[in-house]
């Protein structure tokens, strides 16, 4: 389920104590409120002794394994009316929290205004786990291994957060992702609605990731957004980075270093190289941080190969 740093973690809190691997929860006081108004109310009332279930696909073998222990679960699964709904919004889209991960990849909106994003929702797990898994679940969750952190700080995306006592707060993706599985989120605040900027006119993009097999957490990933002037130089390239850093991380050294140059394998490699300046990968029974510095190298000259060829007008 976790990756990257994680098995360290089950490591040192097994050793540290209780019993290896748990598979039933410890016991939690069960809400399901059937309103925002009143899961914000919950999540104010109980906050660090809380924690929101989604779709579950994270927080439940979080809660098997008893590493995470809340005194309160706030089950959203009753809001999806509310806030479960895909809607354009000033040019851009709206994604709300509790959308599930399959009904966006079914979503022809998504798929005709936001390639990159349906490029890389396939390769979230397997679709029983989308079909359950939801696109403000995975987002604040946070682990640095899943697609949809790389694709909201390549698309400069607003994350809506709400909470009883001070309302709305709106947070740039690029602030959202602190560190591993840590948000800018506050204990009592729920992350409502996803808005993306509207989709850069004539840009190409490119999602690339390596796992081992179909469906597992990728090793390392990359979502790479490029745009060209009128010369064919690259007037803007935008690249972060899945399971590369304790956090999902956007290479600004190796955008601004490609920003004016024309798409050559040389200006690829070059960009690849200060990409991988930013980038701390860990070693895992999955591959070693060696290995994955070197793929995501390789994924980042592929990834820009496939924007510009995309941002040209190829199939690439
Ligand atoms: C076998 C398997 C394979 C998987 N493979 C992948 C993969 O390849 N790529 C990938 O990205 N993911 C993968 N996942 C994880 C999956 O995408 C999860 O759906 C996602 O990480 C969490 O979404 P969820 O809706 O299930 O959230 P939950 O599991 O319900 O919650 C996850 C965390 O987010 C918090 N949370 C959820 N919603 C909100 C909200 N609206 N506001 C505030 N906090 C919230 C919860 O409190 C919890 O801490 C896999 C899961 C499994 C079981």
């Amino acid at each position: 389920m976790l990756r990257g740093r994680a098995p360290r973690e089950y490591a040192r809190r097994t050793i540290e104590g209780g019993p290896f691997f748990s598979v039933k929860p410890p016991p939690f006081d069960y809400h399901a409120p059937s309103s925002l108004q009143e899961a914000l109310e919950l999540l104010g009332q109980f906050g660090t002794d809380a924690k929101v279930l989604a779709g579950g696909q994270s927080l439940v073998p979080l809660l098997n394994l008893r590493l995470a222990r809340p005194a309160h679960l706030i089950d959203i699964n009753g809001l999806e009316s509310e806030i479960g709904q895909v809607r354009t919004n000033n040019g851009g889209l709206a994604i709300g929290a509790m959308t599930r991960q399959r009904t966006a990849e079914k979503s022809s909106v998504i798929s005709e205004r936001y390639p990159l994003l349906a490029e890389a929702l396939p390769l979230i797990g397997h679709i029983q786990i989308r079909n359950r898994g939801t696109i403000g679940g995975s987002l604040a969750h946070a682990d640095p291994a899943s697609e949809l952190p790389a694709v909201a700080l390549v698309l400069d995306a607003d994350l809506v957060v709400r909470s009883k006592s001070r309302g709305e707060r709106v947070i740039k993706a690029d602030s959202f992702f602190v560190s591993f599985l840590t948000t800018a989120l506050e204990p009592d605040e729920l992350l409502v609605e996803v808005r993306l900027p509207g989709w850069p006119s004539g840009a190409g993009w490119s999602y690339q990731e390596i796992s081992r097999r179909h469906g597992d957490f990728a090793m390392v990933g990359v979502a790479c957004l490029v745009r060209l002037n009128a010369g064919g130089a690259i007037a803007e390239a935008r690249l972060a980075y899945t399971g590369a850093a304790p956090s999902p991380v956007r290479s600004r050294e190796a955008e601004q270093f490609l920003a004016g140059q024309q798409p050559s394998t040389d200006a690829f490699a070059e960009a690849a190289e200060h990409a991988a300046k930013v980038l701390d990968p860990a070693s895992d029974v999955h591959a070693s941080a060696a290995y994955r510095l070197h793929v995501a190298k390789v994924l980042t000259r592929r990834a820009l190969q496939v924007a510009v060829s995309r941002a040209t007008g190829g199939a690439a």
